[in-house]
């Protein structure tokens, strides 16, 4: 379950993002300044950082700036909650590392989408793009992969949802989660389909003994794991 910690001072509005966090089975972690956020990033890191811009004390922004040089918590993606039609604003957090902004008000629907494609492609990527665990290895770049040294051909749904694993290890997604992630932009995929794609995932990472990297979690979903696994 992604966990979003929202920093924002007005009541209405974390009780209003509250709600549609749950509905769609995310867990928020809230915090009324930036003192208290930070307290808060102590003792968990959360997927994803909502930012409200003005913030009684300290801004908003200044947490960001923060943020981006703190050494475990520079890759934490954030979107700012931003005045309506403040170009300079949204500007200023684009330039500092924010990686979305939505403008105050905004519907819970909107919100939602948002998160949801800044979720899709926060991968825990180095400076070249590459992710890995183990042996197995995924160029975010030129969407090479590679296990134990060789290349690994797969088809386009197969190298996102292997991206989206990698990028997000040691969790268990559920199938109606990985649809949600993964095939966001499609006209209604069925479960089924995550099933489909996990298999021909798995026969791609086969010939190089990785595809035991990719774990079935009955009755809950899949997850991609290093532990028990030999690489
Ligand atoms: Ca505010």
């Amino acid at each position: 379950m992604p966990v979003i910690l929202l920093v924002e001072d007005e009541a209405p509005i974390r009780d209003m993002v509250r709600f549609a966090l749950s509905r769609s089975g995310m867990e928020m972690l809230d915090a009324e300044d930036v003192s208290h956020a930070e307290r808060i990033l102590d003792s968990r890191r959360p997927d994803l950082i909502l930012l409200d811009w003005m913030l009684p004390e300290e801004n908003g922004i200044e947490l960001l700036r923060r943020l981006r040089k703190h050494p475990d918590r520079k890759d934490i993606p954030v979107i700012m909650l931003t005045a309506m039609a403040d170009e300079d604003q949204k500007i200023r957090g684009l330039e500092v590392g924010a990686d979305d902004y939505i403008t105050k008000p905004f519907s819970p629907p909107e919100l939602v989408a948002r998160i949801k494609a800044v979720l899709r492609r926060a991968v825990g990527a180095d400076s070249s793009g590459c992710i890995s665990i183990g042996s197995l290895s995924l160029n975010t770049v030129t969407h090479e992969v590679r296990c134990r040294d060789n290349p690994v051909e797969l088809g386009p749904t197969e190298y996102r949802l292997l991206e989206f694993l990698l990028s997000h290890p040691n969790r268990v997604y559920s199938r109606t989660q990985l649809l949600d992630y993964v095939w966001a932009d499609n006209s209604a995929p069925v479960e089924r389909t995550v099933d489909v794609s996990i298999r021909r995932l798995r026969k791609a990472l086969e010939p190089m003994g990785c595809d035991s990297l990719i774990k079935t979690v009955r009755g809950a979903g899949y997850s991609l794991s290093r532990k028990n696994h030999g690489a």
